[in-house]
């Protein structure tokens, strides 16, 4: 394993890899590595000659400057948690001049409606951050295929859209998402959750795991009505939101249609910190 800290060094490195015609996996991360980050680390090491994680906290994704100074950065622990993996493995921390050359700005895209539903409306501007801090590392590192979390579904469509619309030539590959024993999804903001946080967190992916089992039975308004009094009951933690959407267009459910997939999403606050998590429906 070896680690790049500027697109310099890392250039002439890729540009050897592809010459031998090997191809290239990308990982792209905000550090605090989890076992959630290895899942998608090892499915690229399996499926590629070389693989490239990054590290890097965007500040153009945050729409809230505490979260962002708040954010935890880790990369002496990332480091070692990966290094025993093989030599196939680049882990790039990048400066923000490599990626944003002109300056801290975001690129306006249209994502054709994605990005106005959920996070999209809760953090204002977070997928035009998103979008450019790809776009920028696509364009540098030119990968073959990008692995990202089920964990992050509207991010996850939302590149989809991106390659599309920008005709990149990479291939997606959605992972499924990891889960701590207690069922709450793992997030680096995990490690800002207190111990009673972390406990009372669980009730994220019960309240899900629920939905999911009563989705064919109950109608999208009792189902919502019945994840908002249980976070009512609850004052530990703060619901942002609950949604039934379609997985593909992120349009919240009216009416059940039946060649069509569908996920609960869900946001909500422990303090100050932020979770998400999401299900498949059927
Ligand atoms: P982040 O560092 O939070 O930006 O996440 C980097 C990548 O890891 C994204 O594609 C996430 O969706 C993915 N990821 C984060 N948490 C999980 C998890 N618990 N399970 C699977 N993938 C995850």
């Amino acid at each position: 394993m070896q680690v790049y800290y500027s697109i310099s060094e890392l250039k002439p490195k890729l540009n050897a890899i592809k010459k031998q015609e090997q191809t290239i996996g990308f990982v792209p991360t905000m550090g605090a590595l989890h076992k959630g980050h290895l899942s998608l680390i090892e499915s690229a090491m399996n499926q590629n000659d070389t693989v490239v994680v990054s590290i890097f906290v965007n500040p153009t994704q945050f729409n809230n400057k505490e979260d962002f100074e708040n954010y935890p950065r880790t990369i002496e622990e990332d480091i070692q948690i990966v290094s025993h993996l093989k030599d196939k493995l680049m882990i790039y921390v990048p400066r923000v001049e490599d990626i944003y050359p002109n300056g801290l700005q975001t690129i306006q895209f249209d994502f054709e409606g994605i990005e106005h539903e959920m996070e999209g409306s809760f953090r204002p501007g977070h997928f035009d951050g998103v979008g450019s801090v790809l776009k920028s590392f696509f364009k540098l590192i030119e990968p073959n295929k990008a692995y990202f979390g089920e964990k992050d579904f509207q991010q996850l469509q939302i590149v989809r859209k991106l390659i599309e619309i920008e005709h990149i030539p990479v291939q997606i590959i959605a992972c499924p998402i990891m889960r701590e024993p207690t069922g709450l999804a793992m997030s680096s903001r995990n490690k800002r959750l207190s111990e009673k946080q972390f406990k009372e967190a669980a009730l994220i992916y019960k309240v899900l795991t629920e939905v999911q089992a009563d989705f064919g039975i109950k109608n999208v308004n009792e189902l919502t009505q019945r994840v908002e009094e249980t976070f009512e009951a609850n004052t530990t933690l703060k619901l942002e939101y609950f949604i039934i959407a379609d997985e593909e267009t992120l349009q919240p459910l009216k009416n059940k249609e039946k060649n069509k997939k569908y996920r609960a999403f869900i946001a909500v606050f422990a303090g100050e910190i932020r979770l998400i998590d999401n299900i498949a429906l059927n």
